[in-house]
């Protein structure tokens, strides 16, 4: 297997190492961290070159068979060398020669488990309990399908205690760092004396071996982390557990592309107990694995708290309410009777960076390809349409062909300007603005949060960062401006990831006894998400997109990878993929699509371009994958820089 790159060391006589040991070995000219994962008989190393093992590692515990099951399961789905793979997984100071921090190495105190639940659960709840806790010792994948606020977090406490109360552990993988402050006060709060180890890439070195550390030995009960979380051994483990399952940041982008949501899973597998995943928006592939009986599903579908109903969801027409500086008539109203009852406002920008699509601003046109049902990709620089789909090109139109409108241009302008607006709008309002830019600072942004919360803001202007997980307890309206660049977005995935973010966004508005109002402005007004939001109605929001990807061919039906490469000269790229494809040879049962540059085809001096392809057999396209990543590994040129992006969900 040359996918598996294992290098071969003599195991001195008197040394013991066994599968699963951290082992020092000459690597060139240093000494590097190794992990031992065969015993061979014999290599086919010349025996005179064959280096000697320079010492086995016994400050941390040996990597548990079941971890390295995982890693090869990992290291073969996403066609990466095992032992990058397994080093990728190590905290940075585990993969280093150097000695550990001795407080990681400390035994813990005796672990009180005792559970303090937080509320009386509800009838719903207690069921959701039951189903899950009936599970416990077997593997079973739960779709937890509840709307925001009925409760999810409370039922994955009352499922940790009955793992932890069998002598297990758990793991709680959740999606942002920003997040873990308030969810981790409340497991704190509901375990007051367990040991929960935090899990995250911000963490400092020796905390984050600390926590690893715990994990690996079983004296931590709880795991709470991001995406790297499932790459711990935890030798106990009763329960996983992934919250936000649909949101995009379990996808790892650089290295090891892997899907946490999807390695949860297969651990669970592994250690044979249930995994539950929760959402109020599960992403269509867990939602399809539902309908295809792999997963069940568990639906709260009211809020939790007592007289807490869901907000009343509004759709104004662009069309016939025109909004010059970005807030229509009814908009502005719904936010001025706000100001006046002492009440805050949340004015949402969906801020992720779409590819541009030419658009008719008089009548709703875009520009499409004639090739397939994508839209086409305006690249301003060379003044063209690219399919990112399939390759086509065009000339960017003169005027509208529908109704020859030529004030054409891009779809996604910046609304960055919607602060000054609304300061010059409601004179002596408190407008607080909250986004990437606004927050770099951890700290930054918790103090922004804290201050909203208080009371000290009237409207709050804010991205995707603050759609999740927050309690404002004063916010009775959302206002979303421009939801629209997402609907015209060549991206398939962009109508579920809108869909996701607004119901998100929408749970804000009024937790407490107020009953909020969402107000969604758009100029397609009869597009079926809007109905769908309206109604509160994910199921048949998910069962109309999954009709039109099946019909288009796109996932959860097809399975799709994309080899990715990038050279200092865009030919020398699009050579490379050519050549590696052609390679490799056609295979009936994939799909391969010509390369095509990225977006923003030149980034850092390297010019970007990739190839899709697909197939209605994960089997026929990990052979496939198989058989291009060996080809690659062996023939890679120099100059050029490649990957493969297994499931991708991004693809600019
Ligand atoms: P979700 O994770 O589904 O968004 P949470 O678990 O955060 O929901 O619960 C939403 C709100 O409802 C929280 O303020 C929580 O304290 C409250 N809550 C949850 N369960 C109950 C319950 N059984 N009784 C009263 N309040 C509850
Ligand atoms: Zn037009
Ligand atoms: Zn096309």
């Amino acid at each position: 297997m040359p996918l598996a790159k294992l290098f071969d060391y003599r195991l001195p006589d008197g040394m013991q190492a066994a599968i699963g040991d951290r082992v020092a070995v000459p690597f060139g000219a240093r000494a590097r961290i190794g992990i031992v994962v065969e015993h061979p008989e014999a290599s086919d190393v010349d025996p005179a070159r064959l280096k000697d093992i320079i010492a086995v590692r016994d400050d941390a515990p040996a990597l548990p068979p079941q971890w390295l099951e995982l890693m090869r399961f990992l290291s073969a789905y996403y066609h990466r060398p095992l032992g990058e793979t397994m080093l990728a997984a190590l905290p940075p100071r585990l993969r280093s020669t150097k000695a550990l921090p001795r407080k990681a190495t400390q035994q813990p105190a005796e672990a009180d488990l005792r559970f303090a639940p937080p509320h009386e659960p509800t009838l719903r709840q207690t069921e959701a309990v039951a189903a899950i806790t009936a599970r416990l010792g077997s593997f079973a994948a739960f779709l937890l399908h509840g709307v925001t606020g009925s409760g999810k977090t409370e039922v994955y406490l009352q499922a940790i205690d009955a793992a932890l109360q069998r002598g297990g552990q758990a793991m709680v993988l959740v999606p942002e760092i920003s997040l873990t402050p308030q969810l981790e006060a409340r497991f704190r709060k509901a375990y007051p004396g367990a040991p929960i180890a935090l899990m995250h890439s911000a963490l400092e070195d020796v905390p984050r071996t600390t926590a690893w550390l715990g994990a690996a030995r079983g004296d931590t009960a709880i795991v709470l982390g991001t995406r790297l979380a499932v790459l711990a051994p935890l030798p106990r483990l009763a329960l996983v557990v992934v919250d936000e399952e649909h949101d995009a940041s379990f996808k790892q982008q650089e290295g090891l592309r892997y899907s946490a949501r999807d390695a949860a899973v297969y651990r669970a597998k592994l250690a044979n107990c249930p995994v539950v995943l929760g959402s109020a928006t599960p992403s269509l592939e867990t939602w399809q694995n539902w309908h295809a009986g792999r997963y069940e599903r568990i639906e709260l579908a009211e809020r939790a708290a007592p007289g807490a109903e869901l907000p009343v969801v509004r759709v104004v027409d662009l069309r016939a309410q025109p909004a010059p500086d970005g807030l229509s008539a009814p908009l502005a109203q719904a936010i001025q009777a706000r100001l006046e009852r002492g009440e805050q406002s949340l004015l949402f920008l969906n801020r992720r960076g779409y590819a541009p699509v030419l658009a008719c601003e008089a009548c709703g046109w875009a520009a499409g390809c004639e090739r397939c049902t994508a839209r086409m990709v305006l690249h301003a620089a060379d003044r063209r349409l690219r399919c990112h789909h399939c390759g086509a090109e065009a000339r960017i139109p003169r005027a509208c062909p529908t109704c020859g409108n030529v004030d054409l241009r891009p779809m996604g302008r910046g609304t960055q300007r919607i602060e000054e607006i609304l300061s010059a709008r409601f004179p002596g309002a408190r407008v607080v603005r909250v986004d990437r830019d606004s927050a770099r600072k951890r700290a930054d942004l918790a103090r922004t949060l804290e201050a909203v919360r208080q009371g000290e803001a009237d409207l709050l202007v804010g991205t995707q960062l603050l759609a999740k997980g927050h309690d404002f307890p004063g916010l009775t309206l959302v206002g979303v401006l421009n939801a629209d660049t997402a609907l015209l977005s060549t991206d398939y995935r962009a109508p579920e990831r809108l869909f996701a973010v607004l119901a998100q966004v929408a749970g804000r508005a009024g937790r407490r006894d107020t009953r909020g109002e969402v107000i969604v402005q758009t100029r397609y007004p009869g597009h079926s998400l809007f109905s769908a939001l309206v109604r509160h109605d994910f199921s048949g929001f998910a069962e109309a997109q999954l009709e039109e990807r099946r019909a288009a061919g796109f996932p959860p039906f097809i399975f799709e990878a994309a080899l990715r490469a990038e050279a200092t000269r865009l030919e020398q790229t699009l050579d490379f993929l050519r050549e590696a494809t052609a390679a490799v040879g056609a295979d009936p049962e994939v799909r391969v699509f010509d390369p095509v540059a990225h977006i923003i085809t030149r980034r850092a001096g390297y010019e970007r371009a990739q190839v899709l392809m697909q197939s209605r057999s994960r089997a026929a396209l990990q052979a496939y994958l198989a058989t291009l990543s060996a080809h690659l590994f062996d023939t890679a040129p120099r100059g050029v820089r490649w990957h493969l992006d297994v499931d991708p969900i991004e693809f600019d």
